[in-house]
């Protein structure tokens, strides 16, 4: 039987929620056309996601166990999934897209005279053919892009699909992976993380980003306090990063991190079309701006005219009494 494969992508000893969207809809998609669905994990301890994905109901995990795994490297990771694809065969191999999966894929795509389709909002199979949306030029374009391909490689941008359990008991097999490290052309010296990511902004359920309107230090304090009664990441505009008020890495957009979360607040933020590239995906989205023709109310699902700096402390007090009470 023709299948589906699916990277499942871990840190920190979670699953992603990215990885689960994308193996939650290929769920669907391989029942829809009559296909198996395998899920790969690549990790030091792989086997300890075994229960949490058979929520998920692949018919079969693919565990491969490496220390060279505690840390994204893509070398072994190109070699792992070649194993695998030339174990599997699969029909379709779909990663959560990132920046790392962007270099993944083409290179496996290139190893296996394959066809990649890169950083999707939606795809499915018709016939012979993968075919598949992309926004493009930040969003302005949505592409589509077909491929008749045996092998095609897809990822997928979070927040496209929603997780949906389908409990199963997949058969899992164990697949003995070798790298000699010594073979490495790059080597990870070092991860930086910003002591202020206190949440994972591109994994968070819930993101409060600040704009140019906050203006101050003042500001800054009340998108904290906001974001710290609803245990929500904290994002940036680009304006704000670039004044220094925020790290750099807080920056969602075309030229940051892109995010889905299920409620994202847009605070004194315009909606610059670089800035909503990267979370025009968000579930529910709330804009408080004093400017009522702001081009962010056009994604808002509740606008909120008025200036934040009275907005926000009422807001962040009635948060807290609702979660005290
Ligand atoms: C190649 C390229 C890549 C880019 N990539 C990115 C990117 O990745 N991410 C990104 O964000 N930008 C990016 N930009 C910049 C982008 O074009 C905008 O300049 C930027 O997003 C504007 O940030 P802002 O909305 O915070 O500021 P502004 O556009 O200045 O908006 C500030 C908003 O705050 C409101 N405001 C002011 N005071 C108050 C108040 N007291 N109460 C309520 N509201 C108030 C104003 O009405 C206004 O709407 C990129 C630009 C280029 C050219």
């Amino acid at each position: 039987m023709s299948k589906i494969l699916v990277h499942v992508a871990t840190a920190d000893g979670k699953i992603k929620r990215s990885s689960l969207e994308v193996l939650s809809y290929c769920r669907k998609l391989a029942d829809d056309n009559g296909l198996g669905l395998e899920a790969a994990v690549l990790d030091i301890d792989p086997s300890r996601y075994t229960d949490a994905l058979n929520t998920y109901g692949p018919d079969k995990i693919y565990n491969l166990k490496h220390p060279i795994f505690s840390n994204h490297l893509s070398s072994p990771v190109i070699d792992a999934f070649s194993l695998l694809v030339e174990k599997s065969s699969p029909r379709l191999v779909a990663f959560a897209s990132t920046e790392s999966t962007k270099e993944v894929m083409g290179a496996l795509a290139a190893r296996h005279n394959a066809a990649a389709i890169p950083d999707v909002a939606s795809f499915t199979l018709n016939g012979n053919s993968v075919d598949a949306e992309r926004p493009v030029m930040a969003a302005k374009v949505l592409s589509k892009t077909s491929s008749s391909s045996d092998l095609v490689f897809v990822s997928v941008r979070s927040g496209s699909y929603d997780t949906a359990e389908k409990p199963g008991t997949a058969e899992v097999e164990e697949v003995a992976f070798d790298f000699d490290e010594a073979g490495l052309k790059s080597v990870l010296k070092e991860v930086i993380s910003s002591a202020g990511d206190k949440v994972d902004l591109s994994e968070a359920e819930v993101v409060v980003a600040a704009g140019r309107g906050i203006k101050d230090e003042e500001g800054r304090k009340l998108i904290e306090d906001l974001a710290n009664s609803l245990g929500a990441a904290v994002g940036a505009s680009r304006a704000v990063t670039e004044s220094g008020l925020f790290p750099a890495t807080l920056q969602i957009g075309q030229t940051g991190k892109v995010v889905s979360p299920q409620l994202y607040f847009a605070v004194g933020i315009s909606g610059a079309i670089q800035h909503v590239a990267g979370m025009a995906n968000s579930k529910v989205i709330v804009a408080i701006n004093k400017d009522p023709d702001a081009p962010i109310f056009q994604y808002a699902t509740y606008g909120l005219v008025g200036d934040l700096f009275k907005i926000l402390p009422l807001l962040t007090e009635q948060i807290k009494q609702v979660k005290a009470g």
